[in-house]
């Protein structure tokens, strides 16, 4: 999700009290952060957040770290959680690749990846979130029981992940190419924005769950 550069965007970012201005130092520390031991669920390319804080609001038990690489995107966020506050929410403006720098290892119970850019190019593969080299990492800082839930429209990225799954030897434990249609895995489904614009073009939706 690429917006309009917003001009100071960065600046109104690093003064949001939502947005964890030096990630590194929480690491082993969030739950300080939250104030409370509830599991940490993660959203890595949160966009402008709206599946992360529909789901914070469903559990308040739950705590979530958007994660987002744009400030212009992350700004969006920020400003509907000053309008609604959420204490079970906080944002990073980051790139995912340093994800292991952010959360110790066994922090996060749970990793969201929704409509993750594709880089269609074979030489960038390894930026895809669902890389093996994305799943090295998620497998740091995942809890032995966490899982990766990944929702997208793109059929090839898609393919692509469910061979990395195998190739990362973990085990895909659930996956259907059409969310929507499928009463199991679409029970409790919260939208994101991209999954609203492109399911209203009539594009099936592809989801995966993955472990250890
Ligand atoms: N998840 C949202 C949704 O489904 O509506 C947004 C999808 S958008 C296509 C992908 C988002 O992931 C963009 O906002 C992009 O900036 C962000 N992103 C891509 N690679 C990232 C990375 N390595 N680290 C953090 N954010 C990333």
């Amino acid at each position: 999700m690429r917006l309009r550069n917003i001009p100071g965007s960065r600046e109104m970012i690093a003064e949001n009290n939502w947005c964890i201005q030096e990630p590194e130092q929480q690491k082993g520390h969030w739950h300080e952060v939250f104030g409370n031991d509830h599991p940490i669920y993660i959203e890595i390319g949160m966009g402008k957040g709206q599946f992360l804080t529909t789901l914070a609001k469903q559990n308040p038990d739950i705590n979530y770290v958007g994660i987002e690489k744009y400030s212009s995107v992350l700004l969006r966020g920020l400003q509907k959680l000053e309008e609604e506050p959420l204490e079970n929410v906080r944002f990073i403006r980051m790139d995912a690749e340093t994800i292991c720098d952010v959360f110790a290892e066994n922090e996060v119970s749970k990793i969201y990846l929704n409509f993750s850019d594709p880089w269609p190019k074979d030489r960038h593969a390894k930026r895809r979130l669902t890389s093996r080299q994305f799943f090295a990492r998620y497998d740091k800082i995942l809890k032995p029981e966490g899982v990766v839930e990944f929702k997208t429209d793109n059929v090839d990225l898609f393919d692509f992940s469910l061979e990395e799954v195998k190739e990362a030897n973990w085990n895909l434990d659930a996956f259907t190419r059409d969310l929507h249609h499928d009463d199991t895995m679409n029970q409790g489904n919260v939208m994101t924005e991209y999954e609203e614009r492109f399911s209203s073009m009539g594009n099936p939706i592809h989801k995966l769950i993955a472990s250890r």
